[in-house]
């Protein structure tokens, strides 16, 4: 790539179903790589199954690059000088460039039935010739293509692959090369005159003049036919002419090293939104499929990954998708936020559906006295509900194996004297650990074990913030009801 090109990448996703993992990882890469160079990235939607696409999709396509930061140049609602953006409104163009295909010989029309391409592709296998189609339609008379339509008969579209090898330098993997025999002529219209993803794809990446082509390993079959198809559309004036790069991102494997797939629940976008994940953390983790800033940091922002990022520094072996590892470096992000920005990013979880307490019970001074704490311990946003209920809550949650585990005999002995010596402490974090110390001592027990009955007694769980930071926002009152509620819950 000389620095006189402008780099133009495109993100091309079909509407069908949720965002996935996978999908923003080439979201992201793509994105950064255009960053990264000052070039453009267009948004395209491809949306030419009408069967399989739907519009709340494509909502949540666009609602998702929103979210994750990602900007584009061209495409929806930004539009653009190749506009429309979306391929079900470029029907015209497909069909026009089609006709021009087949009038110039670089397409056929093919009539053979499926069940005649099975026979031959089953007895091509018996014999153990390659299977892919073995040309039967490409020169047709018009007397044999009357006679077809005479029957009946409909056709497709067929692309007609040039006789020798294709060969591309893929940036990811290095030189490829593709032979004849296993790249055969194949289908771009359907009968009933819809154009395939193996025309349009190709076609917009000329007419949208996209210099570079990064996607998912999974497509890289079709790569030496889309090549071949560019240098037709060169041939019959369809774009400028330039043949884009492809570089074919790893698989992303998951759980028992299988294809992370779009129906495995670990993969859904919309998980890791409702979880609270931060987009900077979701798109650091998914960065490292593939890509590494440097051997010794795995931590680091969008904009150093921009900076930093090289399509010919990712790997080609697939990657490995660890969602501990993705947890581990959202916290890492979540603690480094501003404090003000963490405290606004849990508004959500702070509220209806996910918040059990009464609205008017939330009290912001409180929250916010306590949000320091939970910001160094969440893994995810969403975590912070349960951190935070028992201030809000009229009651701490019930919660009876949180209760059986941490009463124990005594525990009624050293509640008692837990709750005098509360009550006579200063209300500071500092002076009542040094309360539930000194209780606990008269027990003979350590601080942690001291402190168990305390903490479920007032938050209902055995693990939580730090306790007397949570003592200290809850105050005296409460505290030492909840204490007593527990008291008589054990006198029982
Ligand atoms: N719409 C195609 C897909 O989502 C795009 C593939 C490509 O990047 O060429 O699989
Ligand atoms: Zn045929």
């Amino acid at each position: 790539m000389t620095d006189a090109t402008p780099v133009r990448v495109r993100f091309c996703p079909s509407p069908t179903g949720n965002p996935h993992v996978g999908l923003v990882r080439t979201a992201l890469f793509n994105w950064a790589f255009a960053r990264h160079h000052g070039g453009k990235l267009i948004f395209r939607i491809e949306d030419t199954d009408a069967a399989r696409d739907s519009e709340e999709s494509y909502a949540q396509l666009l609602d998702a690059m929103r979210w994750l930061g990602f900007d584009w140049d061209e495409g929806p609602e930004v539009e653009g000088p190749h506009a429309p953006y979306r391929q079900s409104q470029r029907m015209d163009i497909y069909r026009d460039v089609a006709a021009r295909l087949q009038k110039a010989g670089h397409a056929y029309r093919c009539y053979c039935t499926t069940e005649e391409l099975e026979q031959r592709r089953e007895a091509a296998r018996a014999a153990g010739r390659p299977s892919g189609y073995d040309g039967k339609c490409r020169n047709l008379s018009e007397v044999e293509i009357a006679a077809y339509e005479g029957e009946g008969r409909s056709h497709i579209i067929r692309f007609r692959m040039p006789d020798e090898p294709i060969t591309f330098t893929d940036l990811v993997r290095g030189d490829l090369t593709f032979a004849p025999e296993n790249v055969t002529d194949y289908g771009i219209v359907r009968a009933n005159g819809a154009p395939l993803y193996t025309l349009v794809n190709p076609v917009d990446d000329a007419l949208m003049e996209i210099t570079h082509v990064l996607r998912g390993e999974d497509l890289l079959s079709s790569t030496p036919r889309q090549i071949a198809l560019y240098r037709a559309l060169a041939e019959i004036g369809v774009g400028n002419g330039t043949e884009p790069e492809f570089g074919h991102l790893p698989y992303v494997m998951g759980e028992g090293n299988k294809k992370l797939s779009k129906r495995d629940p670990q993969s859904s976008l919309n998980l890791y939104r409702e979880r609270g994940f931060l987009p900077a953390g979701l798109l650091n983790y998914l960065s490292l499929l593939g890509w590494s800033l440097s051997e010794d940091r795995d931590i680091f922002s969008i904009e150093e990954m921009v900076a930093a990022f090289d399509i010919a520094d990712v790997n080609a072996n697939p990657a490995r998708f660890d969602l501990k590892k993705c947890e581990a470096i959202n916290a890492h992000h979540l603690r480094e936020m501003a404090p003000a920005d963490f405290a606004a990013a849990c508004e959500p979880w702070l509220k209806a559906p996910y918040a059990p307490w009464p609205p008017e019970n939330f009290d912001p001074a409180a929250f916010e006295a306590i949000a320091p704490h939970a910001q160094t311990r969440l893994t995810v946003l969403s975590d912070i509900t349960a951190n935070v209920d028992f201030l809000f809550l009229d009651h701490p949650v019930e919660d009876e194996a949180s209760w059986n585990k941490a009463m124990k005999e005594g525990s009624d002995a050293l509640l008692r004297t837990a709750r005098a010596k509360l009550e006579a402490a200063e209300w500071n974090a500092d002076a009542l650990k040094e309360a539930v110390l000194a209780a606990g001592e008269e027990h003979g027990l350590k601080l942690g074990k001291a402190q168990a009955p305390v903490r479920v007694a007032v938050t209902g769980r055995t693990v939580g913030l730090p306790l007397f930071e949570s003592l200290e926002v809850l105050g005296r009152e409460r505290t030492l009801a909840r204490v007593d509620a527990a008291l008589a819950k054990l006198a029982g």
